[in-house]
């Protein structure tokens, strides 16, 4: 499997977060085939790594079960708000990602090269 085509748009103001800055998105076809849109780079401690698209992990309301997302404050359903959700381990989940590490090199490799050549 061949990437053909890699859309590297750098932010123009990097976004500092907890888990890193994002430096660029991303979006990549496949064998000229499939595109995968929302991967992201980020640069965190000094290193520079390649995201792959990813959606926030829900939760059920503590008063209706409704399903929520854990940054929202209070229920779209019944409106209460959430106590503070102290959550350990993932937020998030992959929505695409390799399944093998030469294939997860070969990406990382040819989108942080696009990259370059795009800011410098
Ligand atoms: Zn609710």
């Amino acid at each position: 499997m061949q990437l053909t085509q890699i859309i590297v748009r750098p932010t123009h103001q990097a976004r500092k977060g907890e888990h890193g800055t994002v430096l660029a998105n991303v979006n990549i076809v496949l064998d000229d085939q499939l595109m995968i849109q929302g991967l992201r780079i980020i640069e965190l401690r000094e290193r520079r790594l390649v995201a792959m698209p990813d959606r926030e992990l829900t939760l059920n309301c503590h008063a209706c079960n409704y399903r929520i997302s854990f940054s929202d404050r209070y229920c779209r359903s019944c409106g209460v708000r959430q106590e503070k959700i102290e959550q350990e381990g993932r937020r998030y989940a992959d929505v695409a990602h390799p399944i093998n590490q030469t294939f997860r090199d070969y990406l990382d490799q040819s989108i942080l090269k696009e990259y370059d050549t795009k800011v410098t």
